[in-house]
């Protein structure tokens, strides 16, 4: 009897310790620390994210095939995203976590592979009206995707970003998938479609993502007026098409506020919301962005017979 009452404490002590004390993508590198890297697989034009907790102070520096990622202190680990482009071929791409720390020298390593798949994103054929044929200009196209990069290009950090993204709209109704291989009237333009396109009316309202700072309201010829919000660690949003924005570059918004009304501004056959992630200067899937915050239910997509024409209000 008296064996028995130590020997089940000390049973139910080394059952404990046998249990993996992490879930699958948080491993364990030393007793506090732990390097979680999400998602593993991915497809081309999606991002994902290195998260270092559990011990500090440390210093932390993540390398992904060998080139280092920028690294930002969140308030409660280390945050490391990144995002592959459309054009990465299928792969295995590694990463290398290395935490030290200051004071003691103690140093821990921690490598996973990230895999990119061979997946195809479809062909689209996309008839413009013929009054914006002149929108499908080549120079035209490139000089508004370098005013894009240099806005994408400043970095900052974040005092209250976090999971989960919200849907800039009611979760219902996508027009057009992110990613389609877009050949537009014949053949004048070809382009990744690099955001995702929801069903909105004239003047019906557009709500920021997550909280961050405006960095541009801005009329652009192909993607007509738009917000840009920087919400730190080198993640932005974009909000294309509108008719009216509700807020100014330097304001600091809240996820969930309305920013602007849905419009039919630049090049678009009728009015819808155009919206857009941006990672390390990388449009991705804002949806499997959004994925990565656990529960996320993707909004429901017009449902389209094969071989018919994008809808109504596509244009970019
Ligand atoms: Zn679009």
């Amino acid at each position: 009897m008296k064996h028995t009452v130590i020997l089940i404490p000390f049973l139910i002590l080394l059952i404990a310790l046998a249990l993996p004390a992490h879930s699958v993508q948080a491993a364990p590198v030393v007793p506090t620390l732990s390097v979680e890297v999400r998602p593993q697989e991915l497809a081309p034009a999606q991002a994902g994210y290195v998260f270092v907790s559990g011990g500090y102070p440390l210093r932390v520096s993540v390398t992904l095939d060998g080139r280092p990622l920028a690294v930002y202190w969140t308030g409660d680990g280390y945050l490391a995203p990144f995002a592959f482009d459309f054009d990465t071929p299928a792969g295995e791409h590694p990463i290398v976590v290395l935490a030290s720390d200051p004071t003691t020298g103690a140093q821990v390593t921690y490598r996973q592979t990230v895999t990119v798949t061979a997946f195809q994103y479809p062909r689209e054929e996309v008839s413009i009206a013929r009054r914006l044929a002149a929108l499908l200009d080549p120079l035209l196209n490139r000089n508004e995707e370098d005013w894009l990069a240099a806005v994408y290009t400043p970095r900052s950090n974040s005092t209250d970003w976090g999971w989960p993204f919200a849907l800039p709209v009611p979760g219902e109704w996508i027009t057009s998938k992110f990613g389609g291989d877009r050949t537009y009237n014949g053949g004048l333009w070809r382009a990744y479609h690099t955001g995702v396109d929801f069903r909105r009316a004239v003047g019906q309202p557009i709500w920021a993502t997550a909280s961050g700072r405006v960095v541009a309201v801005e009329s652009l010829n192909v993607r007509g007026n738009v917000v840009i919000i920087d919400h730190g660690y080198g993640i932005f949003s974009q909000y294309a098409h509108i008719s009216e924005a509700y807020v100014t570059p330097g304001q600091y918004v809240q996820r969930g506020q309305l920013i602007a009304a849905a419009g039919a501004t630049g090049r678009t056959n009728g009015p819808h919301l155009h919206f857009e992630i941006i990672v390390n200067g990388i449009p991705v899937d804002p949806l499997s962005w959004m994925a990565l915050m656990p529960g996320f239910v993707p909004p429901a997509e017009v449902p389209r017979e094969r071989d018919q024409p994008i809808e109504e209000g596509t244009g970019s």
